[in-house]
């Protein structure tokens, strides 16, 4: 009778709430009795737990709940909190029809008569499983986030309240600045400046840059907990809640100083070797200076030794060319004169020859080397010179048992030079070949180098050979490579050295191969065309 009566007011109430909450879709709004059993069910409720009004009305609340807390009796013990403090708040998974689970957001409010007598209770569950995936995916991050940011040992990484204190701290900014968490959480972080940074107010005002553009980078000294100063680079970003508040700051700092030394020592080394550089480079052009001053002054006493040597030469040669012609017209005068008067007579013949000989070197080797004699260039038909030049001069051989030969190459082509140096060239080498041959042969050959890009000449001799010692110095000018055999085959040294000169202003070379003895060769090379 009691409970029939419970039940009547009941149903009179919900009637005048059925209406409104029958339609809602958005929430399980519904009742139990005293008991807990399910009294009235809306649209929501359907909805979210997955049961229609007729499967559940009558049935315990206890339904809803997960098996283990049904075990741990904790929908009663929920419904007993109700009653007593009138309302009970819980978040928690439940259970739909289907055995599926949903995070709900539960309130239960015990309901009362007119007297004060509890008949039930009003439930409304929410399903929040989305925003719960949402917070615990949140939550995973940030925690994976806070390990990976604790555990970075080159950044010092922390965070500010809006004020500038410190909320956290990193194993990086242990390591760098020297503190442990429980001793810097709370602190200021101006602790980390020097005392002049402070003085000028330094942290705060990066803060309020941070503040106004969201982030603020800065390089510079900064201290450590020993009191040691290290170069840090500094980046502090504003961090604002999703309404735009500021919630704090985070900084991340990096001690570059051993990136700073370097850059120092770098620095120190740059201006070094500039100096260094720039020393050099004077030491070299007053170097310069000095040598094209000193090569001016050379070039000037050249030109003018050439200049000498030439005009004593001219001025030698015209009084000797008198003494020449005056002995063959002493010659001719005394035709009747003794053996011992003609023998002195071609004494003087031969000396005043050999005289003429040397001022001629002379006067070429001056002109030559002062730079007066130039290239006439033309199309050198080398075999018919070499030829000519054999024939020619086969007959110097006095009598002496000594065959000239000459031997060219038929392919051999035509070059590009100068006739008349290449004939003086080959007449010097012909004419020792002949002389420093007392009996064998001479032969001159001709063929072309194609891998050398010209001809060779090739003036070989079965003479007296050449010293193995002299060979490096008969270029020279005056050398002559012993003086016995200058004396029985007479001679200036200075042909070999016009030779060399000759070859060099027509773009060749010249070698020598000799063998004391047994016979020298000369060789000739020159290019096809002068560049
Ligand atoms: P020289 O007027 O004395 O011949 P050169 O300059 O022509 O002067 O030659 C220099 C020296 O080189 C000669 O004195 C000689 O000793 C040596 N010489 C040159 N050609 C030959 C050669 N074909 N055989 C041996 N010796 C040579």
């Amino acid at each position: 009778m009691e409970k029939s009566h419970q039940h009547d007011l009941l149903r009179d109430k919900l009637d005048s709430y059925r209406l409104l909450v029958q339609e809602v879709r958005d929430y399980a709004i519904f009742l139990l009795d005293l008991q807990g059993n399910v009294n009235s069910w809306n649209e929501g409720a359907e909805r979210i737990k997955g049961y229609r009004a007729d499967e559940i009305i009558g049935k315990p609340f206890s339904l809803f709940y997960p098996k283990q807390e049904i075990e741990n009796g904790k929908p009663f013990k929920n419904l007993a909190v109700a009653l007593r403090d009138g309302r009970f708040e819980d978040e928690g998974w439940r259970i739909r029809k289907d055995g599926s689970r949903f995070w709900a957001s539960v309130i239960m409010t015990r309901i009362q008569d007119d007297r004060g007598k509890v008949i039930g209770f009003s439930k409304i569950t929410r399903d929040l499983t989305e925003k719960k995936e949402a917070e615990d995916a949140i939550r995973r991050s940030e925690a994976r986030f806070r390990l990976l940011v604790s555990g970075v040992k080159d950044y010092a990484i922390f965070m500010l309240d809006p004020e500038g204190k410190i909320t956290s701290w990193n194993e990086g900014a242990e390591r760098i600045k020297g503190y442990r968490v429980e001793e810097i959480i709370g602190k200021h972080f101006s602790i980390f400046y020097p005392e002049e940074d402070k003085a000028k107010d330094k942290p705060n005002d990066e803060l309020k840059k941070a503040l106004q553009h969201g982030r603020f980078e800065d390089e510079g000294w900064r201290i450590r907990k020993d009191g040691s100063r290290f170069w840090a680079d500094a980046v502090i970003t504003c961090i604002r809640d999703a309404a735009g508040e500021v919630i704090g700051f985070s900084k991340v700092t990096r001690d570059l100083t051993e990136r700073k030394a370097a850059e120092n020592e770098i620095r120190k080394m740059n201006v070094d070797l500039e100096r260094r550089v720039k020393e050099r480079t004077a030491e070299l052009q007053a170097a310069n200076e000095a040598l094209k001053q000193r090569t001016k002054e050379a070039e000037e006493a050249n030109r003018l030794k050439s200049q000498f040597v030439s005009n004593v030469s001219h001025e030698l040669r015209t009084p000797l060319n008198a003494i020449i012609g005056y002995t063959y017209l002493i010659g001719d005068l005394c035709r009747e004169a003794g053996e011992e008067q003609r023998t002195a007579l071609e004494g003087i013949e031969r000396n005043a020859g050999d005289l003429l000989q040397l001022i001629n070197g002379v006067l070429d080797l001056s002109k030559i080397e002062a730079g007066k004699i130039s290239v006439e260039r033309g199309e050198v038909e080398m075999a018919g010179l070499i030829k000519d030049l054999v024939e020619n001069m086969g007959r110097l051989t006095e009598g002496r048992p000594v065959r000239v030969e000459y031997k060219v190459a038929p392919d051999l082509p035509l070059i590009e030079s100068d006739v008349g140096k290449i004939k003086q060239i080959l007449v010097n080498l012909l004419s020792n070949a002949i002389k420093f041959t007392p009996e064998g042969r001479v032969t001159m050959e001709a063929k072309a180098s194609p891998e050398k890009g010209g001809i060779e000449v090739a003036v070989q001799d079965t003479g007296i050979g050449i010293k193995r010692e002299a060979l490096p110095k008969i270029f020279e000018a005056f050398y002559q490579s012993d003086a016995d055999s200058t004396r029985e085959f007479g001679g200036v040294g200075l042909g070999l050295r016009i030779v060399k000169d000759l070859v060099d202003l027509l773009q060749g070379e010249i070698r020598v191969e000799s063998e004391h003895g047994k016979g020298s060769t000369f060789t000739l090379f020159l290019p096809y065309r002068l560049y």
